[in-house]
């Protein structure tokens, strides 16, 4: 009877893309992480690249993202729950993370009262995020959110005593307690409301003073927020109208006594990608928070956890591209059309590699962005942050969707199927784009920059007027970008040139000093020389193709 069934051998179907060394087999992630000062990192990066790229971290990735989290809202008298329920895998991936420490390594140095920032902590766990988002993208949305709680609590000491040494821990706790009783905690953060999410200072939901008021004092919370992902998370901080205006504030889930914050749970968002994640909106009756930073402050004081979250978002979306060309690589290596393997056919050549420019670019920017976090006390690292924050999230984030599309296509039907990879960082790539700041958000914010810190852009146009030297196409490139500044109209409607023109110079530069010349000369070629294109696998005719690729998945 089995017999009857094969009626054929499979066969010129390339291997699942399992059991890889995520760190490894990235030769420009290595560089990336060394040259930034994490090098020391690089042995447990090394374990941590195979656990992500193992087969078993995968299938907990395609596990928890085929079971998507569901809201429990009530229980069966009709009392509320306002739990979301996840699948074992999803909180599976949630230990191997915040076993690694992605959530809070930048931040051990806290736990000693004496202690010094680590040389290359921001590096190292931006390194662990990279990989991490390739395993799986979903989990890493409360992980990052934690990690960018940090620098926001310290701005209320006796919170921060309370809180941070349950962040510190690299234990995973599910449960539903009281911050005494947790063995470590998640946080999350709900700005978004209904009438808008760019537009913070339209919140709508009241903070009233429980009694006195003032930093760190509790309030009581009222109103809602539209988009407030891992609803799970142990507290929130959130942004509502104190009476002194806009305000911050730590809202936990679970009230000191044990018994439930006021927090309810609307619905899920039925979203496009990013599915093992939640995503909820919320109602607060009178919920309890304390107060970060002062009343009128809220922006001010929350822009302190969204800056740390651009820079996950820049690195996130490098690593899902990373991981989109890397299986169409490995596929191209296996599938033969017309007796010849795809990785040999000229055009699939050029492809791959233009789609590898693109990944050792963003890269390349993403870790530089990291590591002026790590050296934010000196001045010219404190202006790489500020500038180059709203330029790498926004570039680095605008390739991926493309790029994505691209790597699916290479796998030609297979990339259109659910159970491959391909489809699902389809569907996930658009997300880091538009949370935490849009594109148009991010244009907006360099021409902040112009109009209110134009020492800071000054500082980084200088640096990167030394690091290109005579380059003749990048020197051009800075030329063109220097006369734009000086363009009437520049803050009303060339915010996208600004922003585009400045990532590209940079990401450019980066290659010049620090990648192979195969790279560097093709990215300079086709993106700073050439007619523009629209799309990838042109102008590469004379490129090292094969040297790019084998760069981009070393064996
Ligand atoms: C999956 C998912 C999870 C999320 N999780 C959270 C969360 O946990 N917490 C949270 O607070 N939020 C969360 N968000 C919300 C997200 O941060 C917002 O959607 C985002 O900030 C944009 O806000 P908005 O949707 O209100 O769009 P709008 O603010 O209305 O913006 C719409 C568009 O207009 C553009 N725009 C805005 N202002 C200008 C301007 N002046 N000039 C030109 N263009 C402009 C924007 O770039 C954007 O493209 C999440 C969103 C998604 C999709």
């Amino acid at each position: 009877m089995r017999e009857l069934f094969q009626t054929h051998e499979v066969f010129n179907q390339s291997p699942p893309f399992q059991d890889v060394n995520l760190f490894t087999t990235d030769p420009a992630l290595m560089d990336a992480v060394e040259r930034a000062g994490a090098g020391h990192a690089a042995h447990q990066l090394s374990r941590f690249g195979a656990t992500c790229g193992s087969a078993e971290a995968l299938e907990t990735a395609r596990l928890a993202n085929d079971n998507a989290p569901r809201l429990r809202a009530f229980d069966s008298r009709g009392e509320r729950l306002d739990v979301v329920e996840y699948h074992p895998a999803y909180h599976a991936l949630m230990e191997i993370s915040i076993k690694q420490g992605l959530h809070c390594s930048a931040w051990e140095h806290l736990a000693d009262p004496a202690g010094q920032r680590r040389a290359g902590a921001t590096v190292a766990r931006a390194a662990g995020c990279y990989m991490a988002n390739q395993m799986e993208a979903g989990h890493q949305c409360p992980v990052t959110m934690t990690n960018a709680a940090v620098p926001a609590l310290l701005l209320a000491p006796q919170l921060a005593a309370q809180w941070l040494p349950k962040v510190l821990t690299r234990s995973y706790d599910k449960t539903l307690r009281p911050l005494a009783a947790k063995a470590g905690v998640t946080i999350g953060m709900g700005m978004t409301e209904k009438q808008g999410g760019t537009d913070v200072r339209a919140n709508t939901t009241q903070a009233l003073p429980a009694a006195a008021g003032g930093p760190g004092a509790e309030y009581l919370i009222t109103g809602h927020k539209w988009f407030m992902s891992a609803p799970m998370s142990d507290a929130f901080l959130i942004l509502a109208q104190a009476p002194g205006g806009l305000a911050c504030f730590l809202l936990p889930r679970v009230l000191p006594d044990g018994s439930r914050n006021a927090l309810r749970f609307q619905r899920l968002k039925d979203k496009l990608g990013n599915r093992s994640n939640a995503s909820s909106e919320v109602e607060f009756a009178a919920a309890h928070a304390w107060m970060i930073g002062e009343e009128g402050r809220g922006i001010a004081t929350i822009m302190e956890m969204v800056t740390a979250t651009r820079l996950d978002c820049a690195v996130a979306s490098a690593g899902l591209m990373r991981l989109a060309l890397a299986g169409a690589i490995h596929h191209c290596r296996h599938r033969s059309v017309f007796q010849k393997r795809l990785i040999d056919q000229p055009l699939m050549q050029q492809v791959l590699a233009d789609m590898a420019l693109d990944v050792e670019a963003a890269t390349g920017l993403a870790f530089r962005l990291a590591h002026s976090f790590d050296r934010a006390i000196e001045p010219k690292a404190a202006a790489w942050q500020r500038v180059m924050t709203p330029v790498t999230k926004y570039w680095v984030c605008k390739l991926g969707p493309g790029l994505g599309y691209e790597a699916l296509e290479c796998l030609g039907g297979n990339g259109y199927v659910e159970e491959g990879l391909s489809a699902r960082l389809y569907r996930e790539l658009p997300l880091n784009a538009i949370w935490e700041g849009s594109g148009n958000v991010m244009a907006l914010d360099l021409l902040r920059v112009l109009q209110r810190e134009p020492e800071a852009l000054e500082i980084v146009l200088d640096e990167l007027d030394a690091e290109i030297g005579g380059d003749a196409p990048l020197r051009a490139h800075f030329e063109r970008l220097r006369s734009l500044l000086t363009e009437p109209g520049l803050l009303d409607s060339r915010g996208r040139d600004l922003i585009e023109g400045l990532a590209l110079l940079a990401a450019a530069a980066n290659l010049r000093s620090h990648a192979p010349a195969f790279v560097a000369d093709a990215f300079i070629a086709t993106r700073l020389s050439a007619v523009p294109r629209r799309s990838y696998g042109q102008g590469l005719a004379k490129a090292n193709t094969r040297a790019i690729i084998d760069r981009a998945l070393a064996a």
